[in-house]
């Protein structure tokens, strides 16, 4: 933020006037206690869970008219209690970054570049990927025992996936006869 000469000496003719009111006895605790809330008083509040670490501290986003206002951690959240970490307070950047993913990128194999493709080609080559190899690896039998597994297939799950989720994308993989489970978030 730049600040020219003129804002300075508003600044701190602002500061000097606070330091003075104190000095006459008032107690200003309850007025600066308002200020942040002004930012975000007419804000939509939806809350969300940081995407970046196994702690998954709950985050409130404030918007307004569709637009990215601020965000807090949430104080009503069981495990951070309106707490974050510097990773999560600056959360919103990914939100704001020119450099952000919006699309499905695409790398083929032996290229050195990415290629945008849309949503239902994307999963529809996923759909085909998982197919042609658990088809290929599949386990009915052995050592005369029925295993029904894929050893080809991994699957990885992360933070920003909640309970539901997990537990859906645990028993689709079980049903693929994937052995090879991961999560990185560990609490
Ligand atoms: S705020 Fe920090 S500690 Fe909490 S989930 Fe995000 S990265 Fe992890």
């Amino acid at each position: 933020m730049r600040v020219s000469r003129r804002d300075f000496l508003k600044i701190s003719g602002i500061a000097a006037g606070s330091l003075f009111v104190r000095e006459l006895g008032f107690n200003l605790d309850a007025v600066e206690a308002k200020v942040p809330e002004l930012k975000i008083a007419s804000c939509k509040a939806t809350p969300t869970i940081c995407p970046y670490c196994s702690c998954g501290c709950g985050i409130l986003i404030y918007t307004k008219s569709g637009k990215l206002i601020g965000s807090e951690g949430d104080p009503d959240h069981p495990i951070n209690q309106g707490a974050l970490c510097s990773k999560g307070s600056a959360v919103r950047q990914i939100h704001e970054t020119d450099r952000r993913v919006t699309k499905p990128l695409y790398r083929a194999p032996g290229s050195d570049r990415w290629e945008e493709k849309s949503w239902d080609w994307m999963l529809e080559r996923i759909a085909e990927r998982v197919k042609e190899t658990r088809d290929a690896t599949f386990v009915r039998e052995e050592n005369g025992i029925i295993v029904n597994r894929t050893d080809g297939i991994a699957n990885l799950g992360g933070a920003a996936l909640d309970n539901e989720e997990a537990y859906l994308l645990h028993k689709f993989a079980r049903a693929l006869g994937i052995t090879y489970l991961e999560h990185q978030a560990r609490i």
